[in-house]
């Protein structure tokens, strides 16, 4: 009996998407390797039909069965109501780990040629401000929520230095905005710091973010793997896509404990779609990434070996520089079809271990403090009082509070006490209370009785706690 073929699911997606994903499938097949693809809808067909999620039922069922996807660009809808297909499809399957290499590519010529480029991006893929957490506190002002958990840091800090432990690298770089956001982007550096010593192979340290993709420009060949936050990785990555040849080139894989969802960086490239002009390299690629998950590593060799040489050959895209006569998609999937077998003299085989996932952490994870004090609340107001009046009616309003005001801010900066400095102003302040009696054992109760006392006055849109845990300050300070 003939065994089974190993089912992948198929999303095929937007724009651009089912040119490349045609091309990734022609390739694999070509190689004679035992998988089968299961081809399902998603994105903007989806969201025609009224699906908010842009995952249809089916195809969730198809993910949960084969726990493999390959999968095309999906669009995002501009506006409100639909959220975005990736984002549900990463969070939907927790593929927390985004990974994405690039590489000198020979025949590709960029202004870092002939410095043997080789890096990877590990993106933090589920928490951060893409998960999305948006409100409008007032007709003018908008709030987005950037939550980080000790679990998502720790998760992500172990997939990077266990990729990097698998492919053989040497250094593991974390990038952040720790100066700035200290608590947030903070949390991911304490957490490396703390992890890295447990990789004594490996080469670690910390960057800020800002400097790191100036580095990136200037010196790209000192980085090897880089982990990052959400938001920082999916810039980054564009950028680093951007020093081996462009998006065409790009590869990724979203790694879960479950579910690997495997994608190229780039978008749906409306501007190119339907016009067989699409470089589907970085799907391609892709398609490798994939199956090396899948334990067919000679395939995935196959596979990335045929692109290089076709490259090398200088069989080019239109999205390359100094190209004459592009090749079109379907001649470019022609030429590494025909191609299989060989290998590339300039980029010959990696060799390449198993990635061994840190194990899943199941129920609910909790960090815990032996010592909680309440200091004081935060509340937002809108008003379109000046500082010092509001100042004034809120004080009058809290006489016999146990909290008293402490400071006002508008747009992050202090306007009470009064400041000298003249900052535009808009109806949206937030309005720090601090325990008038620090050694007070005060809670629940008496902010509810505040926010009483202040919402009888003024419309509040938000409060936040402000915590110490074991003696340390769980809140930021006002910046100036
Ligand atoms: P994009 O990546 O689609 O395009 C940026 C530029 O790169 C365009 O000029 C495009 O022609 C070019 N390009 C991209 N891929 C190419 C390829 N394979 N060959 C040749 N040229 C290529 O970015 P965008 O225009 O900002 O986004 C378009 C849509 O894609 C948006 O709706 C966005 O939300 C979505 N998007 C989806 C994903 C995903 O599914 N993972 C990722 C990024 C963007």
């Amino acid at each position: 009996m003939t065994p089974a073929k190993r089912k992948i699911t198929i999303l095929s997606g937007d724009g651009i998407g089912p040119e490349v994903v045609d091309a990734a499938i022609a390739i694999i097949k070509a190689t004679g390797v035992a998988v089968e693809f299961e081809k399902c809808e998603a994105g903007a067909r989806a969201f025609e039909k009224g699906i908010v999620t842009g995952i249809p039922k089916d195809t969730i069922q198809s993910i949960e069965r084969n726990r493999v996807v390959l999968k095309g660009p999906l669009e995002t809808p501009i506006g409100y109501g639909n959220r975005s297909a990736n984002v549900t499809l990463r969070t939907l399957f927790e593929t927390y780990g985004n990974i994405r290499p690039v590489r000198e590519l020979p025949g590709v010529q960029t202004a870092f040629t002939g410095r043997a480029l080789d890096i990877v991006i590990v993106r933090e893929n589920i928490e951060d401000l893409y998960a999305g957490i948006e409100y409008m506190q007032t007709p003018g002002v908008a709030e987005s929520l950037k939550l980080i958990s000790r679990e998502g840091c720790e998760k992500i800090v172990k997939l990077a230095f266990a990729f990097a432990l698998a492919e053989g690298r040497k250094a593991v770089h974390c990038a952040t905005k720790s100066n700035i956001l200290k608590l947030t982007e903070g949390l991911l550096q304490h957490t490396f710091e703390e992890l890295a010593p447990g990789y004594p192979s490996i080469t670690s340290k910390h960057i800020l973010i800002d400097n790191c993709a100036h580095q990136l420009a200037m010196r790209p060949e000192q980085f090897d793997v880089i982990v990052t936050t959400n938001m920082n990785g999916d810039i980054l990555s564009d950028l680093t896509s951007g020093l081996t040849g462009g998006l065409g080139f790009a590869p990724s894989a979203n790694i879960g404990n479950d579910v690997a969802i495997f994608e190229a960086v780039h978008g749906s490239a409306p501007d190119i779609a339907g016009k067989n002009k699409a470089n589907p390299t970085a799907l391609v690629l892709s398609g490798a990434m994939m199956l090396r998950h899948i334990g067919e590593g000679k395939a995935a060799n196959d596979v990335e070996q045929a692109v290089l040489v076709t490259l090398e050959s200088g069989i080019r895209t239109s999205d390359m520089m100094g190209v004459d006569k592009p090749a079109s998609t379907t001649d470019f999937t022609q030429a590494v079809i025909a191609n299989l077998g060989k290998t590339s003299r300039l980029s010959p085989p990696k060799k390449y271990a198993e990635v061994k996932l840190p194990p899943a952490q199941l129920g609910v994870n909790v960090v815990s403090a032996k010592d909680r004090r309440l200091a004081g609340v935060d509340i937002y107001i809108e008003s379109n009082l000046e500082p010092k009046g509001l100042a004034a009616e809120l004080e009058k309003l809290t006489t016999s509070s146990p909290f008293a005001l402490q400071m006002i801010t508008n747009r992050g900066a202090i306007v009470f006490p009064a400041s000298d400095r003249r900052v535009s102003l808009v109806d949206h302040y937030r309005c720090r209370f601090v325990l008038r009696d620090s050694a007070g054992k005060f809670g629940d109760p008496e902010i509810l009785s505040l926010l009483g006392s202040v919402g009888a006055r003024f419309r509040w849109m938000h409060i936040e706690k402000l915590q110490e845990f074991d003696g340390e300050q769980a809140y930021s300070k006002s910046q100036v």
